[in-house]
């Protein structure tokens, strides 16, 4: 399971990188991976984790920005009130402040107030956490995001990573799944230079088997590393020299299949 979610993310992050904090990740990260990944927010960021930990992932641009001290969200209302009563009735000259209601006369410092967004915590700049943010990026991504573009563009709304009981009780991982008309649609994609083993073909047919799955594509870029003529019960090998032309023969299969209700451009 790890293995799927992993490519996924690091495929995602290699097109756009992946906006997030890093000192917070179970809270706040990654809007657009959530959408379409069969994954909780807590195992996804567990995951990030991970990928950080072993530098899969990379943080460019970071800055430092205050968080909230109790739940870690970033960009809090900020406020100018009275250290003492309160009182947002404050008169501030340069970077004094002197409160119109008790009197007392501080440093604006002291007098800065921010609210979270988020859990509605108020806290001061003495006991604000400071984060670091910026946008992770994928070193070394095997790129598969044509193929989600594809699919997409095609109307289809397909699951990433999708998990299938099958019929023997094992959880399986779909690179991507859809239903369409009671169909069960599902394809795994594999990139290997040299040739895609042909074992990972033999496991997603075994996969698709089990999970009774109707269509199922396999993409293997540039190709097998085996020449193999698999064409049976509805497994389909697809080999294309790259990510782009493997993505243009799914698409004029699955029209050709019928598959799509929406007009293609
Ligand atoms: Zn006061
Ligand atoms: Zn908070």
């Amino acid at each position: 399971m790890s293995s799927c979610i992993k490519k996924h993310i690091l495929s995602v992050a290699s097109e756009e990188g992946i906006k997030m904090y890093p000192d917070n990740v179970v809270e706040f990260t990654i809007p657009q991976l959530l959408e379409s990944l069969d994954i909780s927010k807590e195992a996804l960021a567990k995951e990030v984790k991970e990928l950080i930990g072993r530098e899969d992932l990379r943080l460019n641009d970071a800055y430092q920005t205050i968080a909230c001290p109790s739940c870690g969200s970033p960009d809090p209302f900020v406020k100018l009130v009275c250290p003492r009563c309160g009182s947002g009735n404050l008169n501030i000259e340069r970077s004094k402040v002197k409160c119109m209601n008790c009197g007392i006369q501080t440093d604006i410092y002291e007098a800065l107030s921010f609210d979270c967004k988020t859990c509605g915590n108020t806290f001061n700049a003495a006991n604000a956490k400071w984060i670091k943010i910026g946008t992770l990026h994928a070193t070394n991504a095997i790129d598969i995001e044509e193929i989600a573009k594809t699919l997409k563009d095609l109307g289809i709304n397909a699951k990433r990573c999708m998990a299938v009981t099958g019929s023997s009780g094992i959880i399986h991982r779909f690179d991507f799944f859809f239903e369409t008309d009671g169909s069960k649609i599902a394809i795994d994609v594999a990139v290997e230079k040299d040739g895609v083993n042909v074992k990972d073909l033999i496991t997603f047919i075994l996969k698709a088997y089990d999970c009774r799955i109707n269509e199922g594509y396999f993409i293997a870029v540039p190709r097998l590393n085996i020449s193999v003529n698999y064409e049976k019960k509805g497994i389909k090998v697809i080999e294309g020299h790259d990510i782009n032309t493997a993505s243009d023969m799914l698409k004029q299969i699955l029209i050709k299949n019928g598959k799509i209700t929406k007009t293609v451009h």
